[in-house]
């Protein structure tokens, strides 16, 4: 038996597939205007991996990269446009979209950015006001 889960996803048409092994190192909310603007929904549902846990299976070439910050590298399949992760280098993280694991059951522990929300979730779950003391923000919450 395999001491490793692996979860496999894919872009909207399927040309590009991956698969992520292990557990993610975080999963939450992220209300941030940038991840709002960029899938153009009212709040992206994260799944933080270490890089090395995941390995693109097909269709690499045809993986867009577009980064408006230093923080955060949008890929998106070419070919459909479908939306597939943000590499964060600066965190030394991968955010796959928790819509692009169907098999991984998502377990959000927390809000971050939460002062930008245009979509109130009253989940009890942490509302960070940014992020993490640990990833750079001011550590501050707000309430639910
Ligand atoms: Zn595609
Ligand atoms: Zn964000």
């Amino acid at each position: 038996m395999s001491t490793h889960n692996r979860y496999t996803g894919s872009c909207f048409c399927g040309e590009v597939r991956f698969e992520v092994s292990g557990e993610p190192v975080a999963m939450g909310y992220c209300h941030c205007e940038s991840c709002r603007h960029w899938s153009a929904g009212p709040v992206n549902a994260f799944t933080l991996w270490k890089p090395s846990a995941l390995e693109v299976k097909h269709g690499v070439e045809s993986i867009g990269s577009y980064n408006k910050t230093p923080i955060s590298y949008r890929k998106w399949c070419t070919t459909c446009g479908g939306h597939l992760f943000t590499d964060h280098p600066t965190m030394g993280l991968i955010d796959v979209y928790a819509a692009m694991l169907p098999q991984l059951e998502f377990k959000p522990a927390l809000h971050v950015h939460y002062q930008e929300s245009v979509l109130r979730i009253h989940d009890g779950k942490p509302k960070m006001k940014d992020l993490p003391s640990e990833m750079g923000g001011s550590g501050l919450t707000l309430p639910d």
